[in-house]
Protein backbone atom coordinates (compact mmCIF):
# COMPACT_ATOMS: atom_id res chain seq x y z
CA UNK A 1 0.00 0.00 0.00
CA UNK A 2 2.52 1.80 1.05
CA UNK A 3 4.86 1.16 -2.27
CA UNK A 4 2.17 2.46 -4.84
CA UNK A 5 1.79 5.54 -2.61
CA UNK A 6 5.62 6.13 -2.94
CA UNK A 7 6.23 5.51 -6.39
CA UNK A 8 3.35 8.32 -7.10
CA UNK A 9 4.97 10.55 -5.26
CA UNK A 10 8.33 10.12 -6.83
CA UNK A 11 8.30 12.21 -9.81
CA UNK A 12 10.11 9.89 -12.45
CA UNK A 13 11.57 12.20 -15.30
CA UNK A 14 8.65 11.47 -18.11
CA UNK A 15 7.81 13.46 -20.80
CA UNK A 16 4.74 14.13 -19.40
CA UNK A 17 3.43 16.55 -22.44
CA UNK A 18 0.46 18.26 -20.89
CA UNK A 19 -2.26 15.54 -20.74
CA UNK A 20 -4.70 16.66 -18.62
CA UNK A 21 -4.71 13.83 -16.40
CA UNK A 22 -2.78 15.86 -13.40
CA UNK A 23 -5.93 17.71 -10.95
CA UNK A 24 -5.31 21.41 -10.78
CA UNK A 25 -2.32 21.25 -8.63
CA UNK A 26 -0.51 23.97 -10.57
CA UNK A 27 -1.22 27.35 -8.66
CA UNK A 28 0.53 29.06 -12.05
CA UNK A 29 -1.23 29.18 -14.92
CA UNK A 30 0.64 28.45 -17.85
CA UNK A 31 0.25 32.32 -18.99
CA UNK A 32 2.50 34.13 -17.53
CA UNK A 33 0.60 34.08 -14.66
CA UNK A 34 0.53 37.33 -12.31
CA UNK A 35 1.39 40.61 -14.43
CA UNK A 36 2.33 41.98 -11.05
CA UNK A 37 4.35 39.28 -9.66
CA UNK A 38 8.50 39.48 -10.88
CA UNK A 39 10.90 41.89 -11.54
CA UNK A 40 9.19 44.22 -14.41
CA UNK A 41 6.05 43.95 -13.15
CA UNK A 42 3.55 46.69 -13.32
CA UNK A 43 1.91 48.27 -10.56
CA UNK A 44 -1.36 48.77 -9.96
CA UNK A 45 -2.44 52.37 -10.70
CA UNK A 46 -6.23 52.92 -9.50
CA UNK A 47 -5.87 55.37 -12.84
CA UNK A 48 -5.30 52.55 -15.06
CA UNK A 49 -8.61 52.15 -16.03
CA UNK A 50 -8.37 50.16 -18.73
CA UNK A 51 -5.84 47.45 -17.13
CA UNK A 52 -8.50 47.45 -14.33
CA UNK A 53 -11.44 47.15 -16.75
CA UNK A 54 -9.50 43.47 -17.09
CA UNK A 55 -10.61 42.33 -13.88
CA UNK A 56 -13.84 43.71 -14.27
CA UNK A 57 -17.22 41.86 -15.58
CA UNK A 58 -18.94 43.08 -18.55
CA UNK A 59 -21.31 44.03 -15.91
CA UNK A 60 -18.18 46.03 -13.91
CA UNK A 61 -18.33 43.41 -11.11
CA UNK A 62 -15.19 42.48 -9.64
CA UNK A 63 -14.51 38.89 -10.80
CA UNK A 64 -12.96 37.77 -13.59
CA UNK A 65 -10.01 36.35 -11.25
CA UNK A 66 -9.41 33.59 -13.53
CA UNK A 67 -9.46 35.41 -16.46
CA UNK A 68 -6.58 38.50 -14.88
CA UNK A 69 -4.29 36.12 -13.48
CA UNK A 70 -3.07 37.64 -10.87
CA UNK A 71 -2.07 35.90 -7.75
CA UNK A 72 -4.55 36.62 -4.84
CA UNK A 73 -1.96 38.94 -3.25
CA UNK A 74 -2.13 40.96 -6.03
CA UNK A 75 -6.15 40.01 -6.60
CA UNK A 76 -6.56 42.23 -3.65
CA UNK A 77 -4.55 45.39 -4.36
CA UNK A 78 -6.71 45.15 -7.99
CA UNK A 79 -9.79 45.26 -5.96
CA UNK A 80 -8.60 47.85 -3.83
CA UNK A 81 -7.55 49.85 -6.65
CA UNK A 82 -10.75 49.10 -8.78
CA UNK A 83 -12.52 50.54 -5.56
CA UNK A 84 -10.51 52.90 -5.21
CA UNK A 85 -11.33 54.06 -8.98
CA UNK A 86 -15.17 53.63 -8.58
CA UNK A 87 -14.83 56.25 -5.50
CA UNK A 88 -13.32 58.64 -7.88
CA UNK A 89 -15.71 57.49 -10.53
CA UNK A 90 -13.24 56.23 -13.16
CA UNK A 91 -15.11 53.12 -12.94
CA UNK A 92 -18.67 51.99 -12.41
CA UNK A 93 -20.11 50.10 -9.78
CA UNK A 94 -22.52 48.53 -11.84
CA UNK A 95 -24.17 47.98 -15.14
CA UNK A 96 -26.94 50.23 -14.25
CA UNK A 97 -24.10 52.64 -13.16
CA UNK A 98 -23.09 52.20 -16.67
CA UNK A 99 -25.74 52.86 -18.81
CA UNK A 100 -26.72 55.88 -16.55
CA UNK A 101 -23.09 57.55 -16.68
CA UNK A 102 -22.74 56.48 -20.23
CA UNK A 103 -19.43 55.63 -19.66
CA UNK A 104 -17.99 52.02 -20.24
CA UNK A 105 -14.21 51.12 -19.52
CA UNK A 106 -15.03 47.56 -20.12
CA UNK A 107 -14.31 47.48 -24.14
CA UNK A 108 -16.09 44.90 -25.94
ZN1 LIG B 1 1.05 38.71 -8.02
Amino acid sequence: MTNERERAGSRSERPDRGGRGGRGGGRRPRRRGCEFCGEDARRVDYKDTAMLARYLTERAKMDARRKGGACAKHQRVVARAIKRARFLALLPYTSEHVRLSGVNPVRR
